[in-house]
């Protein structure tokens, strides 16, 4: 599929290691309940949204992120990012690490290689009870595909999609980027593809990071996010919504404390549904998720990271 080529960004004098967020803990201290890790920077796409778009880093090595699990605290969830984590040739090998030393598991993935069948049986056949999240910017649109992710995506995703389904991976989340203007229909294309396909449990909708790679324009805040939703898909008429997290709710005692940054709920006995307003300073205390330092024993505030990190892009190559 082609899509426009465009300079990857080069960082500018990077720190190996520690970049500077203000929350910074050993693993063996861990306090996140969830760790996102980058198994590697290399990528298939091109996406003009991307908050991870240098790829002259290094793979992770299993080796060192078998010590890593070996010495947290307490069982977490995994979320494999990147870069793609899927093109790390042992990715499979970091599923079952994580597995063997009782955490959980989820990969976000652009679900290119799993359009090819024999890669969704081989996650199968890990047999770990895998969350596995595609992202589907513009649903089954293209033209929402060509604005966020730069290429026609539709027909790949949908593919990957049903055979993730048909090969029984039992826990599938699907999300979406909402740009102002642009793909708000995203919202009932993943419902109806949530209805469409019985392992679709998850769905996440985020706002724009104006983080690594975007296009500049004005993101949905949480609550502007919750009211587009909330009109497209309004509250199960037999299921009382339960709600997990919500970073709306300001009032003492709740450990978000109004921090604006997420808001999740059972919408039915099937589907979770998460809103994020992503990468804002606010969310730097965010309490849940954490984000290993790669070459590190450290974990530090996922989203401050990533805004520091994105401190360290050479902008002037991405004009
Ligand atoms: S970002 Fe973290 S602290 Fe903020 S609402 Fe979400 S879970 Fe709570």
């Amino acid at each position: 599929m082609a899509f426009q080529e465009y300079t990857i960004p080069k960082l500018k004098d990077f720190p190996s290691g520690k970049i500077g967020s203000s929350i910074v803990h050993t693993v063996d201290e861990n306090p996140f309940p969830l760790i996102y890790v980058d198994l590697t920077h290399r990528c298939n796409y091109c996406c003009n949204y991307c908050y991870n778009p240098v790829r002259t880093l290094p793979d992770m090595s299993l080796k060192y992120f078998r010590e890593v699990c070996r010495r947290l605290p307490n069982r977490v969830a995994f979320r494999f990012m990147g870069g793609e984590p899927t093109l790390h040739p042992q990715f499979l090998e970091f599923i079952t690490t994580a597995n063997e030393h009782k955490h959980m598991v989820s990969f976000v993935s652009n679900g290119a290689v799993f359009t090819d069948l024999s890669l969704a049986r081989a996650l199968k056949d890990t047999g770990v009870p895998v969350i596995a999240t595609i992202s589907m910017n513009g649903g089954s649109n293209n033209a929402w595909y060509r604005h966020i992710d730069n290429g026609d995506y539709a027909e790949e995703k949908l593919k990957a999609l049903q055979n993730l389904d048909d090969v029984g991976i039992r826990r599938i989340a699907i999300t979406a980027i909402i740009v102002r203007g642009v793909n708000e229909g995203v919202v009932m294309d993943l419902m109806d593809l949530s209805e469409r396909y019985k392992s679709v449990r998850y769905i996440h909708y985020r706002s724009i990071g104006k983080v690594g790679k975007f296009i500049d324009s004005d993101p949905y805040t949480l609550e502007e996010l919750k009211g587009i939703v909330d009109s497209r898909i309004p509250y199960d008429k037999v299921y009382k919504r339960k709600v997990k997290i919500d970073g709306l709710d300001p009032t003492p005692g709740n450990r978000c404390l109004g921090c604006m940054g997420c808001y999740e709920y059972h919408h039915n006995p099937k589907i979770e549904i998460c809103l994020i307003d992503f990468a804002k300073p606010e969310t730097f205390r965010c309490w849940k998720r954490g984000k290993l330092i790669e070459g590190t024993f450290q974990v530090e505030s996922f989203f401050e990271n990533m805004v520091q990190f994105s401190s360290y892009l050479d902008r002037t190559l991405l004009e």
